[in-house]
């Protein structure tokens, strides 16, 4: 039986068959690649005629384009392939860093199209203030984009500390000293536009960029500890991120590992953060400030190394405890751990094959983060476009299409 495709009002049971299929066909082309509608057809079994609509549909929203032909070696003749636009939806990562404030968007293809970062320390600071400053620099960022033809699909707000995702309220933050801060209505409030926004643990969004477009893309099950003034972890389990019952998951900076030891922001104390946080570190190892660690270090400085050696095997201890909990394939030293991996990633290793238990071949290598300090901001904009392939309609129509429609 032929189906009519093109009914004057389809029932709602139909729309959401459609909506559902844009969605198909959109993270389709997003994982596998540019591809032509008869090769997306023969992938993801729905016919032919439909996928065509459904990639002129998608064409039309600005989401994907068409270009030249398919690799040869096809039978018959070569056809167009389509492929996510760089030219449309943009996610929009904004990020409240214990010593810095971030701004990051990246459009569908992945590329950066506008972004900031300020130094500064936020610590004791009201959170209006803070706030305010980031409100300033997404108002920048989102004029920048408007003039470069983009469309901000919304944004994602990354924050060291427990995070209510669902009421986007930042609920605590030891480092910055702010409690119950309504994160995301007051960044609403700053904006001219009003957008989907989002808030999220800094530590779940580094995992989460790394998962997506960093050393974890082949990764299934991996341990993201990112080291800041705090230790922040993001798990990946199946390929997902693990947040527990309220998303407070993947605390490891406040896993207690010396239960005498110096006391901690959160008011515990021998928290693992009191042992490789970047303060810590730094006071380890007599050094000034952060820049004068890293450039000691590189100086080959013998108190450095030696610190370092001693955070990374404290690190390492940590990282044990959750691999002999998760079975995980890796390890992955994010933010200044990243820097500093080269001086850490051996320690690590060494505690990891010493304390977990299983074959050597078993147990997690150690990876340094290819996303340096931008990871949690590049998570937050990619989690926007992560909505935006989940449910391309909610995204609405691009401007002049919409314009144009309410004039007729
Ligand atoms: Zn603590």
């Amino acid at each position: 039986m032929r189906r009519m495709s093109r009914l004057p009002s389809p029932p709602a049971n139909q729309r959401a068959v459609r909506r559902h299929n844009l969605g198909v066909v959109l993270r389709h082309v997003a994982t596998r690649g540019p591809r032509s509608r008869a090769t997306i057809a023969l992938e993801t079994g729905l016919n032919k005629s439909t996928v065509s609509s459904l990639v002129t549909e998608l064409i039309d929203r600005g989401l994907l384009n068409e270009r030249g032909a398919e690799r040869r070696g096809m039978v018959g003749r070569p056809g167009l392939v389509v492929e996510l636009t760089g030219h449309g939806a943009v996610g929009l990562g904004l990020e409240v860093g214990v010593d810095y404030l971030a701004v990051h968007a990246t459009d569908l293809t992945g590329a950066a199209r506008h972004r900031r970062l300020e130094a500064g320390d936020n610590r004791g600071r009201p959170a209006g203030a803070v706030l305010d400053r980031l409100g300033a620099m997404a108002r920048d960022a989102l004029a920048d984009l408007r003039a470069q033809g983009l469309r901000p699909a919304g944004a994602t707000v990354a924050l060291p500390g427990l995070v209510d995702v669902a009421s986007g309220t930042l609920i605590i933050a030891p480092n910055l000293r702010w409690e119950d801060v309504p994160a995301t209505a007051a960044i609403a409030e700053r904006l001219p536009e009003p957008m989907p926004i989002g808030a999220d643990n800094e530590a779940n969004l580094s995992a989460l960029a790394e998962r997506w477009e960093g050393a974890g893309r082949d990764l299934q099950d991996f341990l993201h500890v990112s080291g800041e003034v705090g230790v922040g972890a993001g798990i990946v389990l199946g390929g997902e991120l693990f947040r527990g019952t309220r998303g407070f998951g993947g605390e490891l900076g406040h896993v207690t590992v010396d239960p005498g030891g110096r006391p901690c922001a959160c008011g515990s104390r021998g928290c693992l953060e009191t042992k490789v946080g970047l303060e810590a570190l730094v006071a380890a190892a007599g050094a000034e400030d952060a820049a004068d660690l890293l450039a000691r270090a590189r100086g080959g400085d013998a108190a450095v190394a030696a610190a370092l050696r001693e955070g990374g095997r404290w690190l390492g201890i940590g990282a044990a405890a959750v691999a002999n909990l998760l079975d995980l394939q890796a390890v992955v030293l994010g933010g200044y751990f990243a820097t500093l991996a080269e001086w850490l990633r051996d320690c690590v290793a060494h505690e990891l094959h010493e304390r977990v238990l299983g074959p050597g071949w078993a147990v997690p290598g150690v990876l340094a983060s290819e996303l340096g300090p931008e990871a949690a901001v590049r998570g937050a904009a990619a989690q926007v476009l992560h909505a935006v392939l989940a449910d391309p309609v909610a995204l609405g129509e691009p401007l002049e299409a919409a314009e144009g429609a309410s004039a007729r």
